[in-house]
């Protein structure tokens, strides 16, 4: 009783003091796509303020003045603390598709007896294009794909890595991370968690959990801008033995010693590449400060408040209206977005971004809808379900140029 009135009460708090005040918000009724990207903190703004300042005053030499060449780490390590690792386990580098590559790539080698990369069918796109190019580079590679559901039967000794996104981009399907870890421990093999869709918007304990490699977006539900590097997550016990496919300067033990020989750094540092991108990582650097400063509880139940009360408005109010809710129920593991299907999901999409309700699409028929707990505000969930019911009943959705294709969607 006395938790249940705790979980109660810290829903209903703000996450963080003055929370929307520390991110530029934009004109609209609501923005539901953080998930895609993140809104901009302020924080972020003047970070990279100070450092195109320092580039200006200091040019070269702001390498040490402003500690560009320390900040990958430094932002390594705050993901590390918001995904449950232990310092010195995750940094910042590249995209999250050269990450994936990089940790499988690193996983493989470790297991070089086995041959099979198990693997979601439904897994983001990126995903699986970079598994089923390990796999057209290496003869003896077999990937294994497989529904949600047959994963853990299709762990034999043949298997070098399970890899799986932990949330599922489309609908929001969260495998259960340490039992599915375990799983694959016990049958010898090495996991992969991609964290896009996790990473500051479920609670998370890789290390706890036993997690190998990990990898995720700066850009999503961390708020770190359009392009943010990405982050790859090692467990130390690996780090000895973890190879880099791209052996560059950023990885190895001291990059302006010049030596000609590659020899990788003793830590984390090993799955740098080459000279970091200072001005998106300074973006992302000061966004994750927003983040550590909130009341991690408090952020969490807001984000189940808000999946718990689209879900009951979906059922109630859209699924009557010829949408279909494919995101699991409240009680069940999820992510932070719910995830429509209508066979009009398109002009909807662009018809509720008329009206200035932002979410995205997904082909063929899936309308996503992202909950950012430190910024969406709860009534947000009743304006997105309005402004459908509406669309749907005065038919509004259907005027020509809602049904016009768009590059991004
Ligand atoms: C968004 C997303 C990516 C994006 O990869 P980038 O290389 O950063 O573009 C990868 N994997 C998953 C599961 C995603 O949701």
């Amino acid at each position: 009783m006395i938790q249940f009135m705790l979980q109660h009460q810290s829903a209903n708090q703000e996450p963080l003091r003055n929370a929307p005040e520390e991110f530029v918000l934009p004109d609209v009724a609501a923005y539901l796509n953080g998930n895609s990207l993140g809104l901009m903190p302020k924080r972020a703004q003047q970070a990279v303020q100070a450092a195109l300042q320092a580039w200006g005053e200091d040019a070269v030499a702001g390498w040490n003045t402003a500690n560009w060449v320390g900040l990958a780490q430094q932002a390594g390590d705050k993901i590390g603390r918001i995904i449950g690792a232990q310092p010195g386990e995750t940094t910042v580098a590249d995209s999250t598709s050269v990450n994936l590559y990089k940790a499988l790539h690193a996983a493989l080698a470790l297991r070089p007896e086995r041959n099979v990369i198990v693997c979601e069918a439904g897994n983001f796109p990126t995903d699986l294009y970079v598994m089923q190019g390990l796999a057209a580079a290496r003869p003896n590679l077999v990937l294994r794909t497989v529904d949600p559901d047959d994963v853990e039967v299709a762990l034999d000794d043949s298997v070098a890595v399970l890899s799986l996104s932990h949330v599922n981009y489309r609908d929001g399907r969260r495998f259960d991370m340490p039992g599915i870890t375990r799983a694959a421990h016990d049958a010898g093999a090495l996991v992969v968690w991609d964290l896009a869709h996790s990473a500051g918007a479920v609670p998370l304990s890789v290390a706890d959990d036993g997690v190998d490699f990990a990898v995720g977006c700066g850009y999503k539900f961390l708020n770190g801008g359009p392009g943010a590097p990405a982050f790859a997550y090692a467990a130390k016990r690996h780090h000895d033995q973890l190879q880099n496919p791209i052996a560059g300067w950023f990885g190895h033990k001291a990059p302006f010693a010049f030596a000609p020989e590659f020899e990788p750094s003793a830590g984390i540092e090993r799955l740098q590449v080459g000279t970091p991108p200072v001005l998106s990582l300074a973006a992302l650097d000061a966004a994750l400060d927003v983040f550590l400063e909130a009341d991690e509880t408090a952020l969490f139940a807001k984000a189940d408040a808000m999946y718990a009360k689209a879900h009951a408005l979906v059922k109630a109010q859209l699924e009557p209206r010829g949408f279909t809710c494919i995101s699991p129920p409240p009680e069940a593991n999820h992510g932070s977005q719910i995830s429509l299907r209508h066979e009009h999901a398109w002009p909807l999409v662009r018809a509720l971004a008329a009206e200035s309700v932002v979410g995205d699409f997904r082909a063929p028929d899936v309308l996503r809808f992202g909950f950012t707990p430190l910024y969406t505000p709860l009534e947000a969930v009743e304006t997105l379900v309005e402004t459908l019911v509406g669309l749907i009943d005065t038919s509004a959705w259907d005027k020509p140029e809602f049904h016009a294709k768009q590059r991004v969607t």
